[in-house]
């Protein structure tokens, strides 16, 4: 049986998040994927505001609305993890030593890391990128603005670009910022968000304008 890690901040997890792990769940055929919501990540040090609790929440929301009934066929179980929470000091959490952990507590399993195109283009600003491709096969979804047809510049040898799987048919025009965005303007974003997650935003006041001030 094969696991993802699929990591990210998830402020807050969209269709988006989903439509990516659906995709990678049927092209790969995974038993599960590990939604982990990260405490602090290295490449937006200080920029996420909610706290990890809150995104625990929603991305368990998230799973919950959206398990094997929902992805047809396949059978992949969307699970929320909390492998990636906060480290004492806030100290920067780093997917190396994540994944390591992951092939630690699950030692047979054939490890899958999921991201978005845009994370896997930075690869090179993550640390120890060798590490990084030694310890899982990646799953590299297309989104829109970031082009996969010029992998160059990563700079892969032939062997981890074997361990590299694309799928570029995927076209989902979401993103957090743009949600965020929306949300602060008072908009509900029901189309881009599972119902409990919107649910979730609504009944704990997240993303508001001003959410503090005034009340
Ligand atoms: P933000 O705008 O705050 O960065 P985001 O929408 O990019 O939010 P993240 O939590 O940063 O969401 O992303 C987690 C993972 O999901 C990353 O690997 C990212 O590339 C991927 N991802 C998120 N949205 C999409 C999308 N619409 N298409 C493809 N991959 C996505
Ligand atoms: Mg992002």
């Amino acid at each position: 049986m094969s696991v993802a890690f699929f990591g990210g901040t998830f402020d807050p997890p969209h269709r988006g998040h989903l439509g990516v792990a659906r995709a990678a769940a049927q092209a790969f055929d995974l038993g599960t994927i590990f939604f982990a919501p990260v405490g602090n990540q290295p490449l937006k040090p200080g920029q996420t505001t909610t706290s990890f609790e809150d995104r625990l929440a929603m991305v368990a929301l998230a799973c919950e609305e959206c398990q094997p009934e929902d992805t047809g066929k396949h059978t992949a179980r969307f699970v929320p993890s909390a492998i990636d929470a906060p480290q004492p000091g806030g100290r920067p959490n780093y997917t190396v030593d994540t994944l390591d952990r992951f092939r630690r507590e699950m030692p047979g399993e054939q490890l899958y890391c999921l991201v978005g195109a845009d994370s896997f283009l930075s690869l090179r600003q993550w640390r120890e990128p060798g590490r990084l491709l030694a310890l899982a096969e990646w799953i590299v979804v297309s989104r829109p603005g970031h082009s996969l047809s010029d992998l160059s510049p990563l700079g892969l040898t032939q062997q981890q670009r074997q361990r590299v799987h694309l799928i570029e048919t995927a076209h989902f025009d979401i993103s957090s910022t743009w949600l965020r965005e929306r949300l602060a303007a008072g908009d509900s974003a029901r189309d881009l968000l599972p119902e409990s997650v919107a649910r979730y935003i609504r009944d704990h006041g997240l993303y508001r304008m001003s959410s503090s001030a005034g009340e």
